[in-house]
């Protein structure tokens, strides 16, 4: 069995050879910490030359908390009927595009529960509206856990489903709902959420038809590193099948760790016979550097402030990620169950940025730059660009 060196030297060659689930599991099992880090910050300055990290200015929106899936882990749904369910109407949704255009934002993302109650049309004509209301917007919509459920309701294939929408004028379907693509795992905290080969059956349709397409990953429900790798494996091979068509795939890959506040799942942790849940910074930058190293063919790895804090994102850019997220201006779905932070300026983007000693550099939904205005230039200069190694 190969040593985490010699595997770690060979990420380190010129063009360095694909990493195997074994190999990338004895690194996250054995690798010295500083090590890893370092080797997935160079494989970053490999695929994503230069020394800009890039962010969007967007907004998410969660249009409904309705939702018959159950999810452990979701402290965000409730049933249908429940007092505190709601589904917002398209007034109360355009006014949120309003606010993220009045910030020069380019994207919405749009996620809610699978919502029994709501049909095809309802959804065609929202985005239709806001198509015509909000055009600067890219609509990135819904997960594949929420096409499933319009198809049942509308009884019809989840391919039709993302045709009309994409007839509506969707632009992308995010990767929610990916969590841990190991059915073992999966079906134990999520049994009505279907096996893994269901998310990645609608992500593939997704990206069949041109929609732009992301990777999530969330980590700390007791699985191993094994699984960990598992997943990204699932992933890496619907990118090689895609790419080999000509199709885009995956624009990037997004993880974080499970929130254990408020929910049936987080109860597992606490009692005589606790189990360790949830992954703390040391096991969030592992996973992040291992990422780097195992997605050859997905260019993008992104920091995730919301769950681990701003410092520890920063972090995850020395461990290979080259995008700090978004600044989401509110989220209702993974903050229901812990996490306190759920927006953040595009100057705090910045600064956070530029203290990490990289240069912050604005984007869209497919990662083409925009023009970008450094906020800070005269408080923070940037330092030199990187080096490669
Ligand atoms: S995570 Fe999504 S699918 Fe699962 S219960 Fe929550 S809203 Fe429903």
């Amino acid at each position: 069995m190969a040593d985490w060196r010699e595997i770690l030297e060979g990420q380190l060659l010129p063009n360095p050879p694909r990493l195997t689930v074994e190999e990338a599991t004895i690194l996250y099992d054995e690798a010295d910490q500083n090590e890893l880090l370092h080797t997935g910050l160079q494989m970053r300055r490999l695929r994503v030359p230069g020394n800009k990290v890039t962010y969007l200015v967007d907004r998410n929106v969660n249009y409904t908390n309705v939702c018959t899936i159950n999810c452990q882990f979701c402290s965000f749904y409730r049933p249908p009927g429940h007092q505190e369910s709601y589904t917002q109407s398209i007034e109360q949704i355009s006014a949120r595009f309003s606010e993220l255009e009045d910030i020069g934002g380019s994207r919405v993302l749009m996620q809610g529960g699978v919502n029994p109650d709501l049909p095809l049309d309802w959804y065609t004509d929202l985005i239709s509206e806001l198509r015509i209301r909000h055009p600067s917007i890219d609509l990135d919509c819904f997960s594949p856990i929420e096409i499933e459920g319009i198809a049942d309701v509308c009884q019809s294939t989840t391919k039709e489903v993302l045709l009309r929408l994409k007839n509506a004028g969707m632009h992308g379907l995010p990767g929610g709902g990916a969590e841990m693509l190991v059915d073992d795992v999966r079906l134990d905290v999520s049994p009505k959420k279907g096996s893994a080969d269901n998310w990645l059956r609608v992500m593939d349709e997704a990206q069949q038809i041109g929609l732009t397409t992301s990777a999530t990953n969330v980590i700390g429900f007791g699985e191993s590193n094994e699984h960990r790798v598992k997943h990204m494996e699932k992933i890496r091979e619907l990118q090689d099948k895609n790419l080999a068509q000509g199709i885009r795939g995956f624009t990037s890959f997004i993880a974080w760790p499970v929130q254990l506040e408020n929910n049936t799942f987080g109860k597992r942790n606490k009692g005589k016979n606790k189990i360790q849940l949830g992954a703390g910074a040391y096991d969030y930058l592992r996973h992040v550097a291992i990422s780097r190293l195992f997605f050859d063919n997905i260019q993008h790895i992104q920091a995730s402030w919301p769950t681990m804090g701003m410092g520890i994102a920063q972090l995850a850019l020395f461990a290979g990620a080259d995008d700090a997220g978004s600044t989401m201006m509110e989220e209702n779905v993974v903050s229901a169950s812990g996490t306190t932070k759920t927006l953040a300026g595009e100057d705090e983007l910045q600064l956070t940025i530029l203290r990490a000693g990289f240069i912050p550099q604005k984007r869209d939904s497919n990662y083409l730059y925009l023009d970008t205005k450094i906020l800070h230039e005269k408080v923070l200069p940037c330092p030199p660009p990187l080096q490669p190694a």
